[in-house]
């Protein structure tokens, strides 16, 4: 309802506008720290009164006429990214910047924190879900997974044997650390100023731990490495995150920014280019979300463990609460459950 007003309340129930979209029943959604930013009035995109949540399953309840792949009563798995699969950016796999979606859900449009939502080129922006399949766990892979594993480890090119920092031990920078192992990193090093972070950090399989509230990161990774880290991953979003990105590089290294700025950071570039250095940036993609899906169902990575509070629809305004003061309630993510 504008900058720092939310409310949970009746809405319409939304419609099919196109051939292409599709109405879903959600069944379980989650908040994101985008929805935050929100909140806060960090995305003046965002008109009052949007729906917001970008992150959710549920099943079809009705589909357009040019629906392919799904009937009423699929199970699916909603994308942050909806793309149209035929525009020039979709052809080259460029889902975010399709010229008829991207992240236009509790955007642009109305979002997935609301019992029903119209999903638009729902062939290309919704996935089966497989029977059986924990739903819980894939809430997960509408966007915080894709984008660790496509922003984070891909864009970073961690490879076997190398030295990963993760900084940011959030959902995002959790979800780096649950996919960089498929790479077989050597060694990743998790830095956060949150100590629990840090303890659930190790359980999901960080070798180490650095929290720079209380110890110098740059003398600990200068003692402990050769030059520093293969690739050094920002998941926060400061200027701060970044600087500590930019020291800890060794040269050839890759530094991959997943955090979302606010605000301009100072880049040494003085210093990165004559170490070789590539820094990459991104909005997710979703182009590894199939794969991804297959990963959870096969439990190489079981995505729930990043899930510590539960609540019922009518408890969104205490989830968002309880999510929004993440240190002192320890939250990592919510599920929000439709009854
Ligand atoms: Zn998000
Ligand atoms: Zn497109």
């Amino acid at each position: 309802m504008g900058p720092g007003k939310k409310e949970w309340k009746d809405a319409p129930k939304p419609i099919l506008v196109d051939p292409t979209d599709a109405i879903v029943k959600v069944l379980k959604t989650t908040i994101c720290g985008t929805d935050l930013h929100i909140l806060k009035g960090d995305v003046p995109a965002v008109t009052a009164g949007r729906i917001l949540g970008h992150e959710g399953v549920g099943i079809v309840e009705e589909v357009g006429s040019a629906v392919n792949n799904f009937k009423k009563g699929d199970h699916v798995l909603i994308s942050c990214i909806t793309s149209c699969g035929k525009c020039e950016y979709c052809k080259k796999q460029m889902y975010a910047h399709c010229e008829d979606g991207g992240w236009i859900l509790g955007h642009l449009i109305d979002g997935t924190q609301a019992e029903v939502v119209r999903i638009p080129h729902a062939d290309n922006s919704l996935y089966p879900i497989p029977p059986k399949a924990n739903e819980e766990a894939l809430v997960m892979l509408s966007d915080i997974l894709p984008t660790g594993h496509e922003i984070g480890v891909l864009n970073g090119a961690v490879k076997p044997g190398d030295i990963v920092a993760i900084v940011g031990a959030g959902p995002v920078g959790m979800s780096v650390l649950l996919t960089a192992q498929f790479y077989s990193p050597a060694q990743i090093i998790m830095i956060d100023t949150d100590e629990s972070r840090l303890e659930l950090a190790k359980k999901f399989g960080a070798t180490q731990t650095i929290n720079p509230a209380k110890n110098d990161v740059l003398k600990i990774i200068t003692e402990q490495t050769k030059d520093g880290v293969d690739v050094a991953i920002e998941a926060v979003g400061i200027p701060e995150t970044f600087n500590i990105c930019q020291d800890i590089i060794r040269p050839g290294g890759h530094i991959a920014n997943v955090g979302v700025h606010g605000k301009s950071v100072d880049l040494q570039l003085q210093k990165l280019w004559i170490k070789n250095i590539t820094i990459t940036t991104g909005l997710v993609n979703t182009n590894t979300t199939s794969m991804l899906l297959k990963t959870v169902e096969s439990k190489k990575i079981q995505p729930e463990q990043l899930i510590t509070h539960r609540f019922t629809f009518d408890q969104m305004l205490e989830a968002y609460e309880v999510f929004s003061n993440a240190a002192r309630e320890k939250t990592m993510k919510v599920i929000i459950s439709n009854g």
